[in-house]
């Protein structure tokens, strides 16, 4: 059982792993709270984790299913997404990716639900741009 091991480090950025804050520059404000339910979309009291630019949340979302294989979600493709349309708040869900072995040793898919709701901030081009170049301008 190795699971675990390939999940939660950074997010990755043509093919590297960098931290968030240097693969994406341009964001200001990150502020992610992910509800995890390990019983499905219905159960009612729902793991809560918060998720903000000094803490951002990796690639996957670990499955807290301690018989689960292979799971998690991944919330990676989804941040890169709204980064790339400048997207400043969105709401997904999705179900966890990993299997469960059952008592009569077939696999089903694992039952953890994860919702998540994203809001993210940007640096406006001008302020970047200003700080790059080290040049203010006369008024
Ligand atoms: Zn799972």
């Amino acid at each position: 059982m190795n699971k675990g091991i390939t999940i939660e480090r950074g997010l990755s950025l043509f093919g590297q792993t960098l931290p968030f804050t240097r693969a994406f520059p341009m964001v200001a404000i990150l502020k992610t709270t992910v509800w995890i339910r390990p019983y499905g979309r219905r159960e009612e009291n729902p793991q809560q984790r918060h998720f903000g630019r000094r803490g951002p949340p990796g690639e996957h979302i670990r499955c807290p299913n301690t018989e689960c294989t292979n799971g998690g979600w991944c919330i990676g493709d989804i941040v890169r997404d709204m980064i790339a349309k400048r997207e400043t708040h969105r709401t997904a869900e999705g179900s966890c990716n990993g299997w469960r072995r059952t008592n009569d040793s077939e696999y089903r898919k694992c039952l953890t639900h994860f919702t998540a709701e994203i809001e993210l901030g940007y640096k406006s081009e001008a302020a970047m741009g200003t700080r790059a170049n080290g040049i203010k301008l006369q008024p």
